[in-house]
C-alpha cells in the first residue's frame, strides 16, 4: 500500500456539486475524450506528458483531505474526479480503501471511458466497487454518433459500464432538483458556450420555455441570449404562438417614422 502515486492536477476543499453533501473533490490528470465543451482541457495530459501533475500517495491525499472532515456531517466526504479517474484506477482504489477504513463516504465521478470488461481493468474495476460509496457516471450523449461527434469516443463501453454498475445494485442515477426552467436554462447555456448546440433542440428549449412561462427578458437574462437570437429562434421553431403578446419587431430604440 502507498507505493502508487497519485497524478494530482488540483483539490477543491469545499465541493458541493460533485456528489452529496459538502466534500473534499481531488481531480485527477489525464483524460482519452475530448469533449467539445470541457472545462478542464488541462487536465487532458497523461502519464508521461510535461503536465504539470502534483504527485501524491493515497495516504498523503486522504491526510489532506481529513482535514475537512468536520464539515462533511453525515453525507460528505471524499469525490475522486478529472481529467478522467478510472485511467489512474489503482490510485484510487487505494485511496478509496483508506478512506473506508476511516469511515469516509467515497464517491467516483467519471465518464466511464476507459471502462473495459476486458482484463487486468475489470478484476481491477471489481475491487474499486467494493470501496466505492457512489459512482457519478456522465454518460456525454445516449446516442453512439452522437457520442462520437462530441467526445471523440464511443459510448458503448460506457453504456456497458452503466449496466454492470446497474446489475450489481449501483444503478447510476442523476437527482437535479433545480426548476425545469432552470434545468433548461442551464443545457442550453452550456451548449451554446460549448459550441455544441443542436438549433432543433435550441428551439424545443426555447419554445418550452416560452409555455413555461419565462418571459423574453428572462430567456435572454438567463441563457444570456441577445433579442436577435431569440426571435431567430423562435421564427425557426414555426409556431405562431411564440410570438403571441410579444414586440419583437419593435427595435429597442424606436426609428422616428415609427408610431
Ligand atoms: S471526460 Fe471530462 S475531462 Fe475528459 S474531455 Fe470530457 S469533460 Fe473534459
Amino acid at each position: 500500500m502507498g507505493e502508487t502515486l497519485g497524478r494530482v492536477h488540483s483539490v477543491e476543499s469545499f465541493g458541493s456539486a460533485d456528489g452529496p453533501g459538502v466534500r473534499y473533490i481531488v481531480f485527477l490528470k489525464g483524460c482519452n475524450m475530448r469533449c467539445k465543451y470541457c472545462h478542464n482541457p488541462d487536465t487532458w495530459a497523461k502519464c508521461g506528458e510535461n503536465d504539470g501533475a502534483k504527485l501524491m500517495t493515497p495516504q498523503e491525499v486522504l491526510k489532506t483531505a481529513m482535514r475537512y472532515k468536520a464539515y462533511w456531517k453525515q453525507t460528505g466526504g471524499i469525490t475522486v474526479s478529472g481529467g478522467e479517474a478510472l485511467l489512474q484506477i489503482d490510485f484510487v482504489t487505494e485511496l478509496f480503501k483508506l478512506a473506508k477504513e476511516k469511515g469516509v463516504n467515497t464517491c467516483l465521478d467519471t465518464s466511464g471511458n476507459p471502462f473495459t470488461m476486458e482484463e487486468p481493468f475489470f478484476g481491477k474495476f471489481n475491487e474499486l466497487m467494493k470501496y466505492t460509496d457512489l459512482f457519478m457516471l456522465d454518460i456525454k450523449h445516449i446516442d453512439d454518433e452522437e457520442h462520437k461527434k462530441l467526445t471523440g469516443q464511443t459510448n458503448k463501453n460506457i453504456l456497458d459500464m452503466a449496466q454492470y454498475l446497474s446489475k450489481n445494485g449501483l444503478l447510476p442515477v442523476v437527482v437535479i432538483d433545480k426548476e425545469l426552467s432552470n434545468r433548461m436554462a442551464s443545457t442550453i447555456r452550456h451548449n451554446r458556450a460549448r459550441g455544441a448546440h443542436n438549433i432543433e433542440l435550441m428551439c424545443n428549449i426555447v419554445a418550452e420555455l416560452d409555455r413555461a412561462g419565462m418571459s423574453d427578458q428572462w430567456i435572454m437574462k438567463n441563457i444570456g441570449m441577445d433579442r436577435d437570437e431569440l426571435l431567430r429562434l423562435k421564427q425557426i421553431s414555426g409556431l405562431a404562438d411564440l410570438f403571441a403578446n410579444k414586440d419583437f419587431s419593435i427595435p429597442d430604440n424606436k426609428p422616428e417614422y415609427m408610431p
